[in-house]
C-alpha cells in the first residue's frame, strides 16, 4: 500500500496519559501535532487504576484548565496511613498537619482517558487510532522521517521531532537504539474495587506484608481501588479466584477496620518492572513518561513524575523556535535528569528492600517507620515526596490559550473539589 506523506511539528507515538496530554498542550500552544496510538478510540475503558495524584499534579492539571472536568470523579486523600502486616501501629501523615486541605486526590484511570480523548478532539490534534510505528528513518537535519501503519494503509510523516510516549515497551525507543536498565520484579499487582460498610473517610491505607505492598486509595462514591502486589504464582491463584474467595483473602489482609469489603469491579493484572532509559533523546527524539522510565507502583509515583516531563517539556517546546533542536532536547533531559534519578531510587528502595521472604526485611521496615515516625524532617520529606512538591514551570503553563470545547462535549463541570492544592 502507498504510504501518504506529510509533514507536522511534532509526532507523539503513543496516546496514554502522557501522549495525550502533551499533544493538547502543544495544539494549544499553536504545534501542529500528530498523535499515533496503537489502541482503539476509547482504549482504556478497562482500566481499573485508580490514580493517586500528588498535589503538585493537580495544580498542572489545575494551571492548564483540565482539573475542572475531573474534579467532580476525585477523591481528595486526607490521611495516609503505612503499616507493616504483623506490627504494631501505623505511620500516619495527615493533610492537616501539612497545612493542606488534601495530600492528593484519586482519579480514576478511565476518567483521565475520557477527559484526555474530549480534549484531543477540542485542540485540532490529528489522530491516528489503531497505528504504531512501523519505521523510524535516521534524522535529517531539519526533520525525521517515521512510517506508520493503521486500518487505513501507511502514513509517512516528516516530524520536526518525534516524541516517544509509548509506555515501557516503547518500541519507538528500541528503533532509535536506546538502550534501557531493566528489572522485572518476581510480582504482580492486581487492580480492583471494592465498596466498604464504613466510610473511608478519604484515608489511604498502605499495608507491607510478606507478599508485597497493599494499598486501598479512597474513591468517590465510597469505593476504595485496592492495588494488591504479590508473587506472580499467588497472582494466579487470586485471578482465579471467586470474587468472594479473593475478598475474604483481602479481608484477612487488612482486617475490619473499614468494615465488611464487598466487590465492585473487574479485576486486572499488572506485571511489574523498572524500566529506565539509558538517555532521555536522540536525534530529533525524546522519550517522556514510562517510555522514559517505568516504575513499581508501591509509592504511586509513576504518573506524577511522568506528567513532571510533560510540563517541562511543554513548557521547554513552547518556548524554542525549533521544536527537535538539540539544545531544546537536552535542556529537558537535564532538567528532568535529577527528579527521575530520586524517584526511580527511592521506589526501587521500596520494592526490593521490603519485599518478598527477606528475613532483615520486617526489622527494615520496622526501623523506617519509626525514623519516620519519630523524625520530623524526614517525616516532612517523605510527605513532600508524596506530594510531588518538587517545583514546576507553573508560569509558562498558564500562558496557553485557553481550553477550547469540543463541539457537543459536555460543559466542564462546575465543582471544584480540591481547588488551590
Ligand atoms: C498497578 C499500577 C498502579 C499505578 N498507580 C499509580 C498511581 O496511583 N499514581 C501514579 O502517579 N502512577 C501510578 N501508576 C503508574 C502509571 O500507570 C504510569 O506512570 C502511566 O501509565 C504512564 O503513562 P504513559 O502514557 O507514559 O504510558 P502508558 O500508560 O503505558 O501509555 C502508553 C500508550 O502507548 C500506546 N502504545 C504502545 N506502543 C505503541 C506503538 N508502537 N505505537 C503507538 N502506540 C503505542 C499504548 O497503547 C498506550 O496507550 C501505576 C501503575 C501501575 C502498574
Amino acid at each position: 500500500m502507498t504510504a501518504r506523506r506529510r509533514n507536522c511539528d511534532v509526532l507523539i507515538v503513543g496516546g496514554g496519559p502522557v501522549g495525550g496530554l502533551l499533544a493538547c498542550l502543544l495544539a494549544r500552544g499553536g504545534l501542529d501535532v500528530v498523535l499515533a496510538e496503537r489502541g482503539a478510540p476509547s482504549p482504556r475503558g478497562g482500566d481499573t487504576r485508580g490514580y493517586a495524584l500528588a498535589a503538585g499534579t493537580v495544580r498542572v492539571f489545575d494551571d492548564v484548565g483540565y482539573w475542572q472536568t475531573l474534579a467532580p470523579e476525585a477523591e481528595p486523600i486526607l490521611e495516609v496511613h503505612v503499616s507493616r502486616e504483623g506490627g504494631f501501629g501505623s505511620v500516619v501523615m495527615d493533610a492537616a498537619s501539612q497545612g493542606v486541605p488534601a495530600l492528593g486526590q484519586v482519579v480514576p484511570a478511565a476518567r483521565i482517558s475520557a477527559m484526555l480523548a474530549d480534549a484531543l478532539s477540542a485542540t485540532g490534534v490529528e489522530r491516528l487510532d489503531q497505528t504504531g510505528l512501523e519505521i523510524l528513518e535516521a534524522a535529517g537535519d531539519e526533520r525525521r522521517e517515521v512510517v506508520l501503519a493503521g486500518p487505513d494503509g501507511r502514513h509517512r510523516l516528516a516530524a520536526r521531532l518525534v516524541v516517544a510516549a509509548d509506555g515501557t515497551g516503547s518500541e519507538t525507543r528500541a528503533a532509535a537504539g536506546i538502550e534501557v536498565q531493566r528489572r522485572r520484579y518476581a510480582a504482580d499487582a492486581l487492580v480492583f474495587d471494592v465498596r466498604s460498610t464504613r466510610p473511608h473517610r478519604g484515608r489511604a491505607f498502605e499495608r507491607f506484608t510478606p507478599e508485597g505492598p497493599l494499598a486501598l486509595l479512597p474513591q468517590p462514591g465510597g469505593r476504595l481501588n485496592v492495588v494488591w502486589v504479590a508473587p506472580t504464582e499467588i497472582c494466579d491463584e487470586r485471578a482465579a479466584q471467586s470474587d468472594s474467595e479473593r475478598i475474604a483473602g483481602l479481608q484477612a489482609r487488612v482486617g475490619w477496620r473499614l468494615g465488611r469489603l464487598h466487590a465492585a469491579g473487574p479485576v486486572a493484572r499488572f506485571p511489574l518492572e523498572l524500566v529506565r532509559a539509558r538517555r532521555l533523546y536522540d536525534h530529533r527524539l525524546v522519550l517522556v513518561g514510562n517510555a522514559a522510565h517505568g516504575l513499581h507502583p508501591v509509592a504511586g509515583q509513576g504518573l506524577n513524575l511522568s506528567l513532571r516531563d510533560v510540563a517541562v517539556l511543554a513548557g521547554r517546546l513552547l518556548s524554542a523556535r525549533d521544536p527537535g533542536a538539540p539544545e531544546t532536547l537536552a535542556a529537558y533531559a537535564q532538567a528532568r535528569t535529577g527528579d527521575i534519578d530520586r524517584v526511580a531510587t527511592v521506589t526501587d528502595f521500596l520494592a526490593r528492600g521490603l519485599p518478598v521472604g527477606e528475613r532483615f526485611a520486617p526489622r527494615a521496615l520496622r526501623m523506617g517507620m519509626l525514623l519516620l515516625d519519630r523524625i520530623g524532617p524526614l517525616r516532612q520529606l517523605w510527605a513532600e515526596q508524596a506530594m510531588g512538591l518538587q517545583p514546576l514551570p507553573r508560569r509558562i503553563l498558564r500562558g496557553l490559550p485557553a481550553v477550547p470545547r469540543a463541539s457537543g462535549a459536555t460543559p466542564a463541570a462546575t465543582g471544584r473539589r480540591g481547588e488551590g492544592l
